[in-house]
């Protein structure tokens, strides 16, 4: 049974990034490090993508990440699958969850994967009969991510509008929730505020997605305040911000796991994970990755003398 947690971090290291990472990360150091993420509390892990092993050597081994680390306790695992084909190869593994990233921008979507977005709004549609025609034991959950949901480096302004609009179509498609990508690290807090508010509203807490935010212009944590003010209880992170950003030196990618739990935690929000675990587990990501760079104000200073974890000040 998972811990009574009020909010879900949803790591996304072994994914969103390491495939920004060219040197490859041996298999076993992968699982290394997901089992030391799960060891520390984490209760969602995004292992890898199910795309072409030719456009990203990196996410080669995903079949055989998701079979091993469906064998750890308390973890779902979630997969990455870009189109029909992906969702295949992930329920053949045995995924149990799938995340499918449409995106918003037409430029991003036609570039990224090489469809409209309406084209990739009917290929969430193929996958979601795809999976309703399987056994029932066998039916993963399928979540959506809408990437460049707050703006795109092509495009610039993406239409709010159309954003919601493509939520209430996916919806109808049949994914089973859906959420927002900060893709490109655009967001600010009160986008993320009125954006959360008018999804709820097109498609129904039933459905709420979370959110997933980069830190590419230091927005991440006042994106997240922003976004639980508004009931948001799921957030995408990566471990040490791992995968950075080639465009902006310092900046880190996804926002940093470590940062993110304690200002959680600090906050009085119950996240089941201990911090001195998950900060150990950045060496498990070094002994596979030597010397890459990783990010974090927690893991550098320490926690505050005194600190006390949610779950025992709510107590
Ligand atoms: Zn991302």
């Amino acid at each position: 049974m998972p811990q009574e947690i009020d909010i879900l971090v949803s790591e996304v290291g072994p994914r969103d990034g390491l495939q920004s990472i060219k040197r490859i990360m041996d298999t076993q150091d992968k699982l290394n490090w997901i089992k030391a993420l799960a060891a520390s509390g984490i209760q969602e892990i995004e292992v890898g993508s199910f795309v072409s092993p030719r456009l990203l050597p990196q996410m080669a081994d995903c079949a055989k990440l998701v079979s091993e680390t469906n064998k750890i306790d308390n973890l779902m695992v979630l997969a990455l699958v870009p189109n029909l084909k992906g969702a295949e190869l992930a329920v053949a593994a045995g995924a149990r969850k799938l995340t499918i990233p449409p995106s918003a921008s037409h430029a991003h979507s036609i570039k990224n994967i090489g469809k409209t977005p309406a084209e990739a709004i009917e290929e969430v549609h193929r996958i979601c009969k795809f999976r309703d025609n399987l056994p029932v034991k066998q039916r993963p959950d399928i979540e959506v991510g809408i990437s460049t949901a707050f703006g795109c480096t092509l495009e610039g302004t993406v239409s709010e509008d159309w954003v919601i609009e493509m939520a209430g179509l996916l919806a109808r498609a049949g994914a089973d929730s859906i959420g927002l990508s900060d893709t490109t690290g655009y967001a600010n807090p009160a986008q993320i505020k009125r954006m959360f508010r008018r999804l709820r509203s097109e498609i129904g807490d039933e459905k709420m997605g979370g959110a997933h935010l980069h830190n590419t212009r230091g927005q991440g944590l006042a994106n997240v305040v922003a976004a639980i003010e508004v009931d948001v209880s799921t957030f995408d992170s990566s471990l040490g911000g791992l995968g950075g950003c080639p465009y902006a030196p310092g900046a880190t990618g996804n926002i940093v796991t470590e940062d993110l739990v304690f200002m959680l935690e600090a906050m009085g929000l119950n996240t089941g994970i201990d911090l001195d675990a998950l900060i150990a587990s950045r060496e498990v990501l070094l002994r596979g990755l030597p010397d890459e760079v990783l990010y974090g104000n927690v893991p550098e200073v320490g926690l505050p003398k005194g600190f006390t974890y949610a779950a025992k000040r709510n107590s």
